[in-house]
């Protein structure tokens, strides 16, 4: 690993490592060294995120002052909430994908109504109004460490963003979130690819407003898997990630995730072909221990991998009028299912 990291600050690459209040424990910030002077993400907007990214800059010789160009890698509040702060006193360009641009810049009220959004479809997955109203508090509550800011650059998916020592490749792949955006530089074969893909855990698909605004629920996992797909296809070398350590076999690891992704599928599959179950059901025959708060979350996945299984044919969704549930409309065992992401690399999904 010792070398992999000289091989990127070679590069002009710096990791600051930000804290942020939630589980997912630091955010990676990266400083190009370059010019412009770039920061890529800023950490969530606390004091505490603040006085970090200030004393690593300073570690490397650099003040928040300094920074030219400020990028946004998507809207999650870990990784954008100190742009404005950064933009601010430095006077940086800020960058982020121009479809993501607007929701940068009506941030407050933007997460609100991204807010409602997973409250009505919570209700009608299953999950009690209680337990809702509850975690729109901690929503809620959470926002502080999200801002708005300013997008004064915004990027064209597979434009190329030119600084003096490197070329940078935008390229939208969204999944995680909406606006995932990729920032890949074909001469040293290195992608900086935020939460996209990560070492330690799987990103997860969070179900999300479309960013054009239109009230149709995406397919956030069936959306990631197809970005993964072209992101196995990059030459990358080193793939630096948003949480975590650098990756450098992105091939193995993606196909590692299309495997977990299979053998989700097929467990909630058989779940379903017990009995039909609500979303809100199936999340906690999976994961009962799992705290309240991350409802959403283990319910993104739950409807993330029964997509895969209705777009396969094997099971269809059933409206009460309050709640919806999963029923199988197939006898095939679990097992047998095949190949459940589609174009996935059929060697790696198998096994
Ligand atoms: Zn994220």
């Amino acid at each position: 690993m010792e070398e992999v990291w000289e091989r990127i600050s070679d590069a002009g690459v710096r990791v600051l490592r930000i804290p942020t209040p939630f589980q997912v424990g630091r955010v990676n910030t990266y400083l190009l060294d370059d010019e412009p002077l770039t920061l890529i993400d800023s950490g969530p907007n606390s004091g505490k995120a603040l006085d970090e990214l200030e004393r690593q800059l300073g570690a490397l010789g650099h003040a928040i002052e300094d920074l030219e160009l400020v990028i946004i890698t998507h809207q999650h509040i870990d990784h954008l909430g100190l742009v404005d702060i950064v933009a601010k006193r430095s006077g940086a360009e800020v960058a982020a994908l121009d479809r993501l641009a607007p929701f940068v810049e009506n941030f407050g009220a933007d997460a609100e109504r991204d807010d409602e959004e997973a409250a009505s479809l919570m209700l009608r997955h299953g999950i009690s109004e209680d337990v809702v109203r509850a975690l729109r508090q901690v929503t809620g509550s959470f926002r502080a460490w999200g801002s708005r800011a300013e997008v004064t650059l915004p990027l064209r998916d597979g434009e190329l963003i030119e600084l003096r020592d490197r070329r940078l490749e935008v390229q939208h792949r969204p999944g995680h979130s909406p606006s995932d955006t990729l920032f890949w530089d074909p001469d040293r074969r290195l992608l900086i690819a935020a939460d996209h893909l990560i070492k330690h855990i799987s990103s997860n698909p969070l179900i999300s407003r479309p960013l054009d605004g239109s009230a149709e629920r995406t397919q956030a996992l069936v959306t990631y898997l197809e970005s993964l797909k072209r992101t196995r296809e990059l030459p990358a070398e080193i793939v630096l990630s948003g949480h975590g350590e650098p990756i450098t076999d992105h091939v193995a690891l993606i196909d590692e995730r299309f495997r977990l992704h299979q053998r989700r599928a097929e467990k909630l599959y058989g779940l379903i072909a017990e009995k039909p179950r609500t979303g809100h059901e199936l999340a906690q025959a999976l994961w009962s221990d799992v705290a309240v708060t991350q409802a959403f979350l283990t319910l993104s996945e739950v409807i993330g991998h029964v997509d895969l299984l209705v777009n396969a044919g094997r099971v269809r969704e059933i409206d009460d009028g309050t709640v919806l549930r999963y029923e199988a409309i197939s006898d095939t065992p679990a097992d047998q299912l095949g190949d459940l992401i589609p174009g996935g690399n059929p060697a790696a999904t198998r096994g």
